[in-house]
């Protein structure tokens, strides 16, 4: 079993990987950060750090790579101790031994960080992400379409673009981009039009919105709010979001773009995140059935519920972006019982989910790998598959699958 596992680890490790979601910005960016060893904790370590005790003003303090590196080391190590065995903490040192060539701890973080600055330099994204992981393209969510490095990063925005979220400025502004003036309700579908073929002229597959409780759109409250709003009075922008959100959803799905929804847990502390939960999402997707969903982060740690989802609703995807850094475990059970639940074609099995350290991606990926080579194979194992499904299985998980859904050409 060991053996068999260690033989899909390998086998995947000469696939190519679409890699179904980041946050990265154009790589000049990265490269004109001051880096050190905290950048390797930048990102969803921060949550964990501050969750053992941390203190933001320590955290943000930890992040000035021009204070002394061993007076914050020396802050940073007890919480380190606290955190290490998280699989948040795993990405970074499966990073740091990848790249700079040991695990991170006190005798290692100088050189560590003298490392990352001297490769901190163009043609970064490319000898991690291409050389090192084989991945071809990365989704990516900025906020924005990357100016650059746009033969490996495929942009999503947020559904925000779009609807303005009910916001008369941002309307008119989105409106006035695309060449619409707004004078009747109508007038925002022929805006949302434009601006989606936009988008997708400029690569742009897909459009982000939140798992949360959104209610059926009520026309009649819209139109009124519209009004009002146009006329510059106090209006009800809960309502107009709401029917503009519908709307989006129709049209993003006639324009053949995906909607990817953040759904679960939420990366930053002092949340409920409850009112992420996935189940917010079955209404959504029932009243919107010719638009694709992709649930991202497996609803963590609502798994079972979003399994059941993407089984009984046709137009529902489940993404393991973020999934295998949060818990391995979870993600092993998840992938488990998704395999019992739900057509193959539509689980992804890796998106990073990273901004800044662009190296975490490599570990995420190893992680990844081991969770769905421990799934596959104890299949294996179990006789509900042969070596070559298995195979099978993980290309698609790891490739085909996000292709197809968001039409890639790669
Ligand atoms: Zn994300």
């Amino acid at each position: 079993m060991g053996d068999l596992k260690q033989r899909l680890i390998e086998a995947m490790g000469e696939m190519p990987v679409i890699d179904a979601h980041e946050h990265l910005p154009p790589e000049k960016l990265r490269v004109a950060r001051d880096v050190d060893v905290f950048t390797l904790f930048g990102h969803y370590t921060q949550t964990d750090l501050e969750s053992a005790g941390m203190t933001q003003e320590q955290y943000d303090w930890l992040q000035e790579p021009d204070q002394p590196l061993t007076e914050r080391w020396e802050v940073f190590e007890p919480f380190y101790q606290r955190i290490k065995y998280t699989s948040y903490a795993r990405a970074a040192r499966l990073a740091a031994q990848k790249f700079y060539g040991a695990d991170i701890g006190p005798d290692s973080y100088v050189d560590i960080t003298e490392q990352m600055k001297a490769g901190n330099t163009r043609g970064i994204y490319k000898r991690v992400m291409r050389d090192t992981c084989n991945i071809q393209v990365a989704l990516t969510q900025i906020g924005r379409v990357p100016e650059s490095n746009t033969d490996l990063l495929v942009p999503i925005l947020p559904i925000g673009h779009l609807t303005g979220s009910g916001e008369s400025g941002a309307m008119l502004h989105n409106a006035a981009e695309v060449g619409v003036e707004l004078s009747s309700l109508a007038d925002c579908d022929t805006a949302i039009v434009a601006r989606i073929a936009n988008y997708k002229k400029q690569g742009v597959v897909g459009f982000k919105m939140t798992s949360a409780d959104l209610p059926e759109a009520a026309p009649d409250a819209a139109a009124m709010a519209f009004d009002k709003a146009l006329c510059g009075e106090d209006y009800d922008q809960a309502a107009l979001n709401t029917y503009l959100m519908h709307r989006a959803l129709d049209l993003i799905g006639e324009a053949g773009l995906v909607v990817a929804v953040h759904c679960g847990i939420i990366w930053n502390n002092w949340n409920n995140f409850y009112d992420l939960h996935p189940k917010h999402m079955i209404p959504v997707a029932l009243a919107h059935r010719n638009t694709r969903f992709d649930l991202y982060h497996g609803g963590i740690p609502w798994t079972g519920d979003t399994g059941v989802m993407a089984k009984e609703l046709p137009n529902v995807w489940l993404n393991m972006c973020w999934c295998h850094v949060i818990s391995q475990q979870m993600s092993i059970r998840a992938l488990d019982e998704w395999l019992d639940l739900v057509p193959v074609n539509k689980i992804i099995g890796f998106g990073g989910d990273y901004h800044y350290p662009v190296e975490k991606i490599y570990g995420h990926l190893v992680m990844a790998r081991e969770d769905i080579a421990t799934v596959l194979a104890r299949r294996v194992g179990a006789g509900l598959i042969n070596y070559g499904e298995a195979l099978e299985l993980a290309r698609m998980m790891f490739f085909d699958n996000p292709r197809d859904l968001y039409g890639l050409s790669v």
